[in-house]
Parts: structure tokens; sequence; C-alpha cells
């Protein structure tokens, strides 16, 4: 049975801290901006010394502010444990690193995040781990990629160019009936429309620098899962690779947390009027948006995830070059990578090899802000008309 988590309740999660007298009931965590903690005697410091990951000693281990928001994480994860990275690759390479020995295999969706995939096929394939990388859509098709040594399945889920799914259910429980660790980057989704944890994935990461902050301002990972698990990457993966996450920005990141459901929920009604709106224009071949109905996974979509968010691409029979006119014509839409903030963004390549519809010479990503759904329509028709007016005058 899938249990998919109370939107609700996540606002309960997001907004509210119980009273905290040390704090004197300061309604924000204070910034504990210190490297180190220091004692008053040194049987303290021995003991604390022998619990890194629960006393104060360095920040490098546990910080209060940081603690604070992977606690707040956690709860919105429906996770055991969370911890806090530098970035979301900081996060990604840990949970990676955490789970994989020389000898070992991998099968990772092709759509993942793009230097995630480079992680994988340059860099810890110099130590003896190999990766398949295969489509995903189809659990079928990653049973028959499992060897005996596979011991990561990584997951994308949806991945965010093409916002393609895999059934995360499916996956965990074949996972688990191998001993394979799974791991989801889950940015897209956030916990407030999907908690793969409770689906049966072992780790989630995140990057916090997209919707989890929100007001592109920051840099931030999360991995969230077991104690065991997670347990084990902030002995290891966080106190010895040390990509971990500022007191000053935990402290940002946490006012960016307090308004996560409330901006998704603008997300995604904007982020379905402007596809909607799109689907109907002629440059448009496809839209790829997993909560509209014509998505070919819109039914996996609503059994494993409680909503859409704002970022989503479509194919256009237009060549890149045409479409990259007429981003520059936009108002509202600013070019630009990343996405997850307040602002509506653009990009705009080639169409995708192997899986784009016949025809479909670009592909362009947009990220709907939270400006009014109505202005950034007429933002893509103007750009739309005089795009095309410059084209036909050019001809
Ligand atoms: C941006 C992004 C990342 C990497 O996060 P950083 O914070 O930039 O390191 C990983 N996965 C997805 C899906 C992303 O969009």
């Amino acid at each position: 049975m899938t249990t998919l988590g109370d939107r609700e309740k996540l606002y309960t999660s997001a907004a509210h801290d119980p009273f905290d007298g040390r704090h004197h009931g300061s309604i924000h965590i204070p910034v504990y901006q210190t490297s180190l903690f220091s004692f008053e005697k040194y049987d303290e410091f021995l003991q604390a010394n022998q619990d890194l990951q629960h006393r104060h000693v360095y920040s490098r281990g546990n910080n209060p502010t940081v603690r604070y928001l992977e606690d707040k994480l956690a709860e919105l994860e429906g996770a055991e444990m969370s911890k806090c990275f530098a970035s979301g690759m900081a996060a990604i390479s840990a949970a990676i690193l955490s789970v994989v020995r020389a000898g070992d295999h991998v099968v990772c969706v092709d759509q993942a995040y793009g230097p995630t995939k480079q992680f994988l096929r340059d860099y810890v394939s110099r130590f003896g781990v190999t990766t398949t990388f295969l489509d995903g859509r189809s659990t079928e098709e990653i049973a028959a990629a499992l060897r005996p040594n596979t011991k990561l399945l990584y997951l994308e889920s949806p991945t965010t160019m093409l916002f393609q799914l895999q059934d995360l259910e499916a996956c965990a429980r074949l996972a688990r009936s191998r001993g394979i660790v799974t791991v989801i980057d889950g940015t897209w989704a956030t916990p407030v429309f999907q908690q793969p944890i409770r689906l049966g994935i072992d780790l989630v990461v995140h990057s916090i620098t997209k919707y989890i902050s929100g007001q592109s301002d920051s840099l931030g990972g999360v991995v969230s899962g077991s104690k065991e698990l997670v347990g084990r990457i902030a002995d290891m993966e966080y106190m010895l690779l040390g990509g971990v996450m500022t007191p000053f920005t935990a402290a940002q990141v946490e006012r960016g947390l307090r308004t996560l459901p409330l901006r998704l929920e603008r997300h995604e009604g904007s982020g379905l009027a402007v596809a909607e709106h799109l689907s109907r224009q002629p440059y448009v071949l496809r839209i790829n948006h997993p909560g509209l109905p014509s998505h070919p996974q819109h039914e996996l979509a609503k059994r494993q995830m409680t909503g859409s968010s704002g970022l989503f691409s479509f194919e256009s029979g237009e060549s890149v070059e045409t479409m990259r006119a007429w981003a520059d014509r936009l108002r509202y839409f600013r070019i630009g990578v990343s996405w997850g903030g307040f602002e509506s963004l653009v990009t705009a390549g080639p169409a995708p090899n192997g899986y784009a519809v016949p025809g479909a010479r670009s592909l362009v990503r947009l990220h709907v802000g939270l400006e009014s759904a109505d202005d950034l329509v007429r933002d893509l028709d103007r750009a739309w008309a005089e795009a095309a007016a410059e084209a036909e005058a050019g001809r």
C-alpha cells in the first residue's frame, strides 16, 4: 500500500517549533557562528569527544544551527535522520561514496542530473566501481541490469530535463530483495510532494539550493534516511570529506523552509496553468510535465506524489536558434541555470537524442516562479509573436 504523506501536516511541521527555553523563547534558532565549542573541565571534553555527532565539539561534526535544520528536514521527509551539506553535489557524492566499494556495480537512471552521472562515470570509476545507465521507466529493465555485485540503485524521479519517473515502490522492493541500497534525488518534488522513505527508498538526497531554500541565495544539500545509513555518512563522508553546511547558510535556509509548502502550491498552480497554455501553442510538440494528464506516467505520478512543482520542459519543432531568440525576448523569464527560487527562468537547447518526439529540434525548460501566471502567459505569447514577426521579416 502506498502511503502518501499528509500535505496539511507539513504546514505545521514547517511553521511550528515548540517553545525552547534555552534560546529565551526566540522564534528563530540562533546562528551559532562558531567553529568549535569549549569546555570548563577536561573530563567533560573527553566525554564529548566520544560522541562527536551529538555533543558539541567542532562544527564539522555537529553545529546546533545546522542540526536544527537537519532535524526539521528529517521530520518533513519522514526520515530518522538527515545531514546537511555545502551543496547538492556534496550530499550526492557523500551518499554514493557511503555505499560503494572497489569492485561494486551501480545502476543509475540515464536522465539523472549531469554532474551526478559524471561523478559515477568519470570519478568513482577510478576506484574500480562500474555503472550501468538505463532509462529507468521500466522496473523490468532495472531488474535485468542488476548483477551479483550491484550495491547501489541510483534514482532521480522525476528527472529534471524530461521529467521521467521511476516506480519507487517497485524499485525499493526489487533492490531490498537483493540487498541493494536505493538512493533517490528528489529535488524536483521536495518532501512536500514526495516522501520516498515512506515508499521504501533507503536514502533521499535534495539540492537545497532549489525549492527548499527557495530564495536563490544559498547553496546546500541534504541526505536523509535511517539512523544506521545516515549515521555512517555523518561519521565518514561528512567528517572526512568535510563538505558541510555553514551555520549562516542553515539559518538562511530555515527562513526559506518556513514557506516551502506555501510556495510549492503556488508553483504547482502556476506551473500547470502555464503548461496547459503552452500545450495549445503551435510551436509546442510535446510538454513534459508529470502533473498533466497527457504525461505518459501521470497515473504513476499521482500514485507516488501528491503534487507537482513549477519546473517542466517542452519539445519544439522550431530550431534551437529560434527558441533562443524567443527566450531573448522574454521579460519575466530570465535566462539561467538552476531553479526553485521565486523567479521564472528559461533555458533552450537541442532535443535529446533517443527521447524526443519525431520532428522535435529543440527542448525548452521553464521554471515557473511566483509571478502572476497571467503575466507569464502574456510574456510567452508576446515574445513568440515578436520572434515570429522578426523571423518573417528576415525571410
Ligand atoms: C541542482 C541539482 C543538483 C545539484 O545541486 P547543487 O546544490 O547545485 O550542488 C542535484 N540534482 C538536481 C536534480 C539538481 O537540480
